[in-house]
Parts: C-alpha cells; structure tokens; sequence
C-alpha cells in the first residue's frame, strides 16, 4: 500500500538533510510532549500539511520547516488519528484515522 511517490522523497538526499538539521534545530525532543513538559525523544519528523501526489514536488510543503514537527512514536500516531482521512507516514505507509500505527 505504500505510495511511491512518498518512498522516493523519504529516500532524497534534500528531505534527509532537512530533516537531520529541522531535528538538531529543535534539540531532538518530541515538541508535542514538550508542550506537556515531557522530555521525550523525537523520532518521527511529521509533516503538518500531510504529503500528496500533487504537492510532493513543492518544497514549500515537503521540506518546510514550518510544515516541520518533530515527535516520537506515541504523538505521531496521535496526529495521523486527529485527521479525519487516510494520510501517509514518514515511511510511506498508509496511516488509517483511528490505527495506531506504531
Ligand atoms: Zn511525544
Ligand atoms: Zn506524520
């Protein structure tokens, strides 16, 4: 079920880069538990305005810090749950609305 498009993004060098200096930039912690006042490892830097077809060739989107949240695993899931529609995760992999992905 993977989407293609999404498998050769995550694979480019330009969304690797990004994605290790976004990572450094906020000191590597989940921001979603930070705003709770948890420490936890970030692992997953999500993508705010979910990829698609038709923007995964915009860099405004794909590689917009601002469209940049770093989280772990537990708040990842969570904000794939909060959208009402079948999105994809930082693998390419379909994330359902109300599965837990991790
Ligand atoms: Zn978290
Ligand atoms: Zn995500």
């Amino acid at each position: 079920m993977a989407k293609e498009f999404a498998q050769q993004f995550y694979k480019s060098s330009a969304w690797k880069e990004s994605r290790t200096a976004y990572i450094k930039s906020v000191g590597g912690l989940c921001e979603e538990c930070l705003a709770h006042g948890i420490y936890t490892p970030g692992k997953i830097v999500h993508h705010k305005i979910p990829l698609t077809a038709e923007n995964i060739n915009d860099p405004s989107i794909t590689l917009s810090w601002d469209n940049f949240k770093l989280v772990c695993q537990d708040c990842h899931a969570k904000e794939h749950a909060a959208e009402s529609r079948y999105s994809f995760d930082e693998y390419g992999g379909v994330v359902p609305p109300i599965k837990k992905n991790f």
